[in-house]
């Protein structure tokens, strides 16, 4: 059967599928008080974990519609065993243009060479601290050295470009942007400061703790001057700035400036669980279909009849709560309990 969509596939606010991400467990070996808060979890059944040649061909579906761009996350990604070995069966789509990881770190110094000896083409580090002492406080683990050593080695192995994300944290870290950008420049890398959201998993969630984008901004044209906005025709999530002196950083405004309208990102669980928005409460069950011997047309149905049904734009709607005066916590963790996808996570970030 040949489905009478191809690359294109709009939803209903004309937004196309192009950017999937992939989680491949929902383990971690941080417990962050923004995202894990709790020390033991509900986890996702390891017979529900999807397999790399699972993985793959779902992904390969998802480039028949659309897809070229896929972030491998998690959890952490790197406690997947023999991750490299999945980086490289999707780097043979020949439709994945831009294949990409977001990590922690603490394993990369042992994986950056074999991740790009994979395919691999880009690799993201979240890093909150440049402070031992507040690292510890921050994951509740002490792996700050391993993280630098990380970020060492995908310098020596070659990747061409490496971004820093952070979570910025009114009382936590907010005080380390001025450090966190002569950081990244130092190394040749490029920090993008998120703000805090109140997603699945930020149990301890509040509005006053959010550094909105004005205030960022706002602090670093107090040390460094004017800051020029870099303008690009893109759907990435970070708005970019220049400083006088030429170094780069990002924004991720998604808290107090949604950009649910180009959004073009869905999100696979471990499980083969497909959601189409950070904040959707329900996702599209793929990994049963899959075991169940469904034919690769029947998969592509699927997945095009969610997509073409999307009016998803969870982080506007949270933003509205604001007006009434209700946004907090997005799911309890009674709730987390009960469904794990539910959690940043397990669906990734
Ligand atoms: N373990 C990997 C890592 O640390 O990058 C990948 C998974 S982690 C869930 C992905 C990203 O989500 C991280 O950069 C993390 O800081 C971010 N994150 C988690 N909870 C968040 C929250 N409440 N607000 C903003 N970003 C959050």
């Amino acid at each position: 059967m040949t489905l009478p969509i191809g690359p294109g596939l709009l939803d209903t606010l004309g937004r196309p599928l192009r950017n999937l991400r992939v989680s491949v467990t929902d383990r971690c070996n941080l417990r962050c008080q923004y995202c894990m808060p709790e020390e033991e979890y509900a986890w996702l059944r390891r017979a529900d974990v999807l397999t790399f040649e699972e993985i793959q061909r779902l992904v390969e579906v998802f480039t028949e519609l659309g897809v070229d761009k896929v972030r491998l996350t998690g959890g952490e990604p790197l406690l997947r065993r023999d991750v490299p070995d999945l980086v490289r069966m999707l780097a043979t789509l020949p439709a994945v243009r831009d294949l990409a990881m977001t990590t922690n770190g603490v394993l990369l110094g042992d994986q950056a060479v074999a991740l790009k000896a994979a395919g691999l083409h880009r690799v993201t580090v979240s890093l909150d601290t440049l402070r031992p002492e507040r690292f510890r406080a921050l994951t509740r683990r002490d792996s700050y050295a391993a993280v630098l050593r990380g970020i060492e080695a995908v310098r020596a192995a070659g990747f061409p470009s490496l971004k820093l994300d952070t979570v910025v944290i009114r009382g936590v870290n907010d005080d380390e942007l001025v450090d966190l950008v002569e950081f990244a420049h130092s190394i040749d890398a490029e920090v993008r400061f998120i703000e805090y959201m109140d997603v699945g998993g930020a149990t301890h969630w509040s509005r006053e703790q959010v550094v909105s984008r004005a205030e960022i901004l706002e602090r670093l044209a107090a040390r460094y001057g004017p800051i020029e906005p870099i303008r690009e025709e893109t759907s990435a999530p970070a708005e970019r700035f220049r400083l006088r002196d030429g170094t780069t950083f990002g924004v991720i405004a998604s808290t107090t400036t949604p950009f649910c309208r180009t959004c073009d990102r869905s999100r696979l669980t471990a499980d083969g669980t497909w959601y189409l928005c950070l904040y959707a409460q329900k996702g599209v069950d793929l990994r049963t279909p899959l075991r169940d011997g469904a034919s690769r047309d029947e998969l592509k149905a699927l997945i095009a009849s969610g997509w073409t049904r999307r009016r998803d734009r969870g982080a506007e709607e949270r933003k509205e709560l604001e007006v009434i005066g209700v946004r907090g916590v997005l799911v309890q963790i009674e709730g987390l309990r009960q469904d794990p996808r539910l959690e940043m996570h397990t669906r990734g970030g």
